[in-house]
Formats: C-alpha cells, structure tokens, sequence
C-alpha cells in the first residue's frame, strides 16, 4: 500500500484536499499525548493499491515551536511515509516555500503540489511549473483541491517517485563557504549514522534546542568547522545568516518563475478597499460605520439634534419603534390588569399573569426591534463583504496582541450570539489560540444583552449619554478587554500562540434582500421562542421564589414581603462575594446579583428579572443605583460567564477538562476584576451629596489595580524576553531561534521581509 502524507502551511489546503482524496474513508482522532486533530484516511481505487494518507498539522517550520511543528518534524522524520506531499499554496509562493526548503533537507520522496490554481488562473498569473520543479529538483504538479483539478495526476506522480531512495540538499549549498561548512557537519552526522544528516546538520546550525539535545556530539564535534566560517566569512550569528539567505535564495529561485504581468486593471472591489482597509483610514471607518448604526438603532436623540439645535429631540428608528411595542404592552397588561380585577380574581394570580409572565416578557420582548435592526446592520454589513474587511484591518493591529485576523471572524459573529461564534473556533487549528479566541467571546457583547444596557441608557449619568452611546461605549470597552485579555494570555499562559491569517477578501456586492430578511426573520423566530420558553419559564420561578416564603405561603401582597421571600434569603446570602463590585451595595443589592446570576438562563433574563425583582417601580429600582454602580453592572453582565448555551459548546469545542476550567477562570476573574476597578475608579468622581468613597472602595481600586497591572506587567516582561529571543525586526539581534520566528513573521508582517 502506497502511504502518503500531507504537510503544509496552515490554511494551504490540505484538510480541502485529504477530504476530496479520502471522501468518507477517514478517521479523525488526536495526535498521541497532545490535543492536535489527527486524521487518517484511505484512498480505495479501482485495480490499484489503496492509497493511505494522513493530514499534518499546518506548520510554518519544522522547528519545534509549537506542538504542531513537533508532531510534524517527528513524523517526517521518523519517515513513516513512502512520499511527503508538500502542499504549497500558489497565491503566496514564497511563504510556504520557507516551509518546503526544510523539507527538502531531509532523506525523503516528496511531491510538492501547487494549490489554489484556481485562483491564480483568476487572478490572470502565470506559473513557469516546470522551470521551478527544475530549480527544486523534485516533481511538482499544480493543483486546486476545491476545484478537484489534477488530483489524479498527483497521485500518479506520488505512485512514480515512492521507491526513490532521495537525499536531502539544500537550497543553502549556493553560498560556497556555507557549502564546505554544511558538508562538514553532514560528514559529522553521517559518521554516527543519523539519518537525514543534511536535515540535522542546518538544524543544528541553526541553533535548533531539540537537535543540539538529540545530538549532543555535533556541539562537541564541530566547534572548530563552525569558528572556522564565521572568520572567513565575516558571520556573527550563524543562524541569523540561515534564515536571511533561506528567503534571499527562495527569492531569487522563484522570481523568473512567476509572471503577474498579465493581471487586470483595479476591479471596482480593489478601488473601494484601497480606502477602506487602509493602513489609517480603516479602523477610524470601521468606528464610523457602528457610530452610525449604533445612533439608527438606539439614539433617543439621532446625533443629539434635539441637544444642539434646543429643539425636541428627533427618536431614531430603532427608539421609535421599541416605543411602539412598548405601548402595545402597556395596552395588554392594562386591560388584563382591568379585566382581572372586575372579576374578582385572587390577588396573586394578578400578581402572577401581570408581573410574572407578562411584565418579565414585556421588559425584553419591549427591545425586540432594536435587536433586530442592529441585528439586520450587521447581516448587511457581512453579506456585502465588508465584515471580512474589518477582519483583514484589524488582523494588523490584534497580530501584535497575539490574535490574528482568523480568531476575528467568529468573535465578530458572536455580536450576533456567542453559540455559533464559539462553534466557529473550530476553524482554528493552534490549540492555544483556539483557548485563547474561546475565552474571549463573552466580551463581544452578544445580542441579548443589548436589553440590559438599553434598560439603564437613560438612567446612567442623568440620561445625558443616552442609550446609543452606552450601547457604543460598552460594545468598544468590551473589544478593548478582548485586546488586553489577548495581549496577556498571548504572552503568559498561552505564548506563541498567533497564527497565520490568511483570507480571500470576497467581491464587494449588494446584499440579497431574500437571504438577508430571512436570516432576520429567523432571529425574530428564535428570540420570539426563547422569549416564549426559556425566560416565561424561568421567570415563572422567579416569581414563585420572591412571592412565597420557605413555609411556601404567598407573601407577595405584604409590605418587605420579597426580602422575608426565598430569592430574598438567597441573594442576600451570596450578596456579599458581589458586594465590591458596587452594585450589590445597600438593602436592593441582592435584586442585581440575583438578576445578575439569572443571565445564565439566557441574558435576556436580567432584564427579566429586574423588572420581576422591582415590584412594579422598575425606574425606581434602576434608579438606586449611582453611575459608577451602573456600569461596573453592565460590564459585569458583559464580561462574565455567558449563557449555558454558550458554555456548553465551549465545553464541546474544548477538548479537555482542563482548558474548559481554564475558559471558566478566565471569565469570572476577566468580570470581577474589571467590574471591581470600574466602580472603585468610577466612584472617585461620583459627586451626588449622599454618595461617600470609603474604606472599602479604597480597597478595591487597590486590590484591582494591582491585579491588572500585575498581569499587564507580566506580559510585557516575557514579551520582551520572547523578542529578545528572536526579534525578527531587528537584524543586529543574538537571537537563538530567529528562523523560526522569521518564518512566523513573513506570515504575519509584510514589513518583516
Ligand atoms: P488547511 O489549513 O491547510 O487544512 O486548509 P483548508 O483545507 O482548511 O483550506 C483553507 C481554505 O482554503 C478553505 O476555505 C478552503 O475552501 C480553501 N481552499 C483550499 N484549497 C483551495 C483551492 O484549491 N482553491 C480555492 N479557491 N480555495 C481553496
Ligand atoms: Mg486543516
């Protein structure tokens, strides 16, 4: 049986094509000790041998960095294969052939297949195949795995060089001093008889710590060939020098090969984007964009018109028709209220229809429209195209926390709702930045928790803000906090763990108006139902543990009858953990942690709650809290645990117990820490007479403050560990595994090449 292997850069095409090979004939499981997908398949063909294949983790190096990059350099060097596959994808040639150069050092068969032909034959380039499978010296054979195009062709080539018995060479031996030197250390390599001794041999030369482990006698054995070229040819660092003339050589190899003269003039598509992913002008439009849609949605003055011209204010459409459903509302509960009342009907049973069930839907079901139209915004803005752009704009500026553009798309999804955001993480092939794009999904803030700020516009700061721009500054400090989580976990728990993003931007175009009104009308559907199920029924209990008391007798018509309730023992036992997060301070504290707590049900349901917990003076019961109280609240509510949907595919996509505690930790501390630095801070210009900043703020704002800048600090400290490592920036470094990070870094900045 002819036994096969895909190895290539992430996002090269190789799951697309083992699964157009394999079709159903695959397995898929875990690399032996780690949480890497692994999959396995076979090729069954008519008179013909089976074809075994196996799909690599996507890697940039085979230095092992990562545990992708180990698991692919062991199985490659443990030559299981009868022929390495080396998937290069044709639009980014010179990148993936970083990968290839290292590849062709090793004693191994290898094809090299050039993917994503479609699109270069799109794009009007032109590929010299022949001259480059010439100048690499091994086969290559261009193809498109989504097309299916010449994927016969390949195994055909694969069938011809498996009995090869080829040796590695590198595409370093043009530099003739280099040469002597490589062929020293070979000699080394093959007098104690390791295998792939050209492999070994640049390995380590280019300070690579697992070869220098593996093969401790090359240390000891080749001091002097080493000393000997750096005299002669005037070279401080011998692996800097490596990687340099690595992409100097694949370069110079590749440069009459490719021929992108023939390229169409700017599309209409290119023309826009030049402006809207603008190095500068990008993100400042991105802001723009939701400013606007944010003002549609919620302003209840549109851009503060009402305010400048001293006029009434102008509702936006979104306010206008929440104020609609609400009178609608206000219309039903009235007549029930009325018609209950004439019939002589049990106080309770008043108290359960109007407030339990109608009352606790009425509070959410009231945001409905807005939800909708930001909802209906965010549809247009992603089938035109442009979601993507902000994708690509934002890649530039999150790289540098250690996200990448590939986290972006489902966090920007979870805006709609985290579930399928968290779904869509499994794109991601690096563990570490899967755990780490996972824990940052609460902090985009999903669509049913707009209710709860919405609720508190126009109380927060005497209304002045309003709702759009407490909506706004929510949405951005939560990004913000993303950012900042990103940036310390990037560089303490989860280092090195950004990987590449790479993305073909879609055709601007006009939205479907079916599929767009669809996919809100199917929101419409399931808000309605959870509006109907899951938050009627959970309010139902709600109102049963406040209106009855442990000896279950109602209580709800008496005065103090909630806190003498079951909720009232409940929330004001666990009311002090919350107490210096503010909003849990004084005799109503209890109603925002429990409301807080009811969010797991669905977010929905705080506001729910809240309007339940009030007992018909829900203004009132908003209104008791100061602004600083307000929002460490809301971002509270943001930051921590979301709802159990969520949760439970985070515990699907996560793959062990560890990491789905680890994702848990990360929220409670991420929303405790950030809500108790929000009031603690928050309060210092709190200046209403009653309001006094005591012992216990002081205390907070120190106890968060030193939390935060611990982490941040932490972070700095081993990222400029981590750069003075292998800064690729700077060429004069002593770096010690540069190649690796050079790699990592033509992916990601242009400006690294
Ligand atoms: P992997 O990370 O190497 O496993 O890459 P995937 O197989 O997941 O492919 C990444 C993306 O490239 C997917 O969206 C594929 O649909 C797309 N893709 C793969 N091969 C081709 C190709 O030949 N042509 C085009 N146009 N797209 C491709
Ligand atoms: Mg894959």
């Amino acid at each position: 049986m002819l036994k096969i292997c895909l190895i290539g850069n992430p996002n090269s095409g190789k799951t697309t094509l083992f699964n157009n090979l394999t079709k159903s004939n695959a397995r898929v499981g875990n690399w032996p000790g780690v949480t890497v997908e692994k999959r396995e398949g076979t090729i069954r063909r008519k008179n013909k041998d089976n074809v075994q294949v196996v799909d690599l983790p996507g890697i940039y190096s085979l230095s092992p960095y990562t545990d992708e990059e180990v698991i692919s350099r062991n199985y490659l060097i443990s030559n299981q294969s009868d022929v390495v596959v080396n998937i290069v994808d044709a639009t980014n040639l010179e990148r993936n052939l970083y990968l290839t150069s290292q590849i062709l050092e090793m004693d191994v068969n290898i094809v090299i297949c050039l993917n994503f032909m479609d699109v270069v034959d799109k794009q009007g380039d032109y590929i010299d195949v022949e001259k480059l499978s010439k100048k690499f010296g091994v086969p290559i054979i261009p193809i498109s795995a989504l097309k299916s195009r010449n994927i016969n062709k390949l195994l055909e080539e694969c069938e011809k060089v498996k009995d090869n018995k080829r040796k590695g060479t590198s595409i370093l031996n043009q530099n003739s001093n280099f040469n002597k030197l490589l062929k020293d250390v070979s000699e080394c390599c093959v007098s104690q008889d390791v295998p792939s001794p050209c492999f070994h041999a640049i390995k380590f030369l280019e300070n690579d710590e697992l070869e220098r482990k593996e093969h401790p006698f090359l240390e000891r054995d080749c001091r002097s060939e080493i000393e000997e070229f750096k005299t002669t040819s005037n070279i401080e660092n011998v692996e800097q020098f490596i990687a340099k003339s690595r992409f100097k050589i694949i370069e110079n190899m590749t440069i009459d090969c490719i021929d992108k003269s023939y390229r169409p003039a700017y599309s209409f598509s290119d023309k826009i984007d030049k402006v809207f992913t603008n190095k500068y002008f990008g993100i400042p439009i991105f802001i723009l964009i939701m400013m606007l849609v944010f003002q549609i949605t919620f302003a209840e003055d549109f851009f503060y018109i009402g305010k400048i011209f001293n006029i009434d204010s102008v509702p936006s459409l979104g306010t206008y028709l929440q104020g609609l459903v609400e009178k609608l509302f206000e219309l039903i509960t009235g007549g029930i209220e009325s018609g209950m009342t004439n019939i002589n009907a049990p106080l309770w049973s008043i108290s359960l229809i109007n407030e339990g069930i109608f009352g606790a839907i009425g509070a959410v079901l009231s945001f409905l429209p807005q939800v909708l139209l930001l909802f209906l915004f965010i549809q247009i803005l992603e089938n035109s195209g442009y979601m993507s752009r902000v994708a690509f704009v934002f890649d530039r500026l999150l790289r540098s926390f250690g996200l990448s553009g590939k986290s972006l798309v489902p966090l920007i999804s979870c805006f709609g709702c985290a579930v399928p955001g968290i779904m869509g993480t499994r794109t991601i092939e690096s563990r570490k930045e899967k755990i780490i794009t996972i824990s940052l999904t609460p902090f985009f803030s999903c669509s049913a928790k707009l209710p709860i700020y919405l609720a508190f516009g126009s109380v927060v700061a005497g209304g002045v803000l309003g709702g759009a721009m407490v909506a706004f500054l929510i949405y951005f400090g939560g990004i913000f906090v993303a950012i900042l989580a990103a940036f310390i976990l990037n560089n303490t728990k989860y280092r090195g763990a950004s990987s590449s993003f790479i993305m073909e931007l879609p055709s601007y175009h006009i939205p479907q108006f079916k599929a767009t009104s669809l996919s809100v009308l199917d929101e419409l559907k399931k808000f309605m139902i959870r509006a109907g199920t899951l938050i009627a029924c959970s309010s139902l209990v709600l109102w049963f543990l406040m209106n009855f008391n442990w000896s279950y007798s109602y209580i709800g018509g008496l005065d103090n009858g909630m806190e003498q309730s079951i909720i009232g023992d409940i929330g004001r036992l666990i009311q002090p953990i919350f107490v210096p997060l503010g909003f849990a301070k004084g005799p109503e504290g209890w109603k925002f942690v429990v409301a807080a707590l009811t969010g797991l049900v669905a977010k929905e349901q705080v506001v729910a709650s809240l309007e339940l917990l009030s007992s018909s003076n829900y203004d009132l019961l908003l209104q008791s809290l100061n602004s600083a109280q307000i929002f460490s609240f809301l971002s509270f509510n943001l930051l921590t645990l979301p709802c159990v949907a969520a949760i439970s595919a985070a515990k699907a996509e996560l793959k062990t117990k560890k990491d789905f505690l680890f994702v848990l930790f990360v929220w409670s501390l991420t929303s405790y820490v950030c809500s108790m630095f929000i009031y603690s801070f928050g309060s210092l210009f709190e200046i209403s007479n009653n309001y006094k900043y005591g012992v216990l703020e002081i205390i907070c704002l120190i106890v968060s403050v030193v939390i935060i800048t611990t982490l941040i600090t932490l972070s700095i400290v081993y990222k400029n560990k981590k750069t003075n490592d292998d800064d690729c920036n700077n060429d004069d470094n002593n770096s010690s595994s540069g190649t690796n990070k050079k790699a990592r870094c033509m992916i990601g900045c242009k400006h690294c090449r």
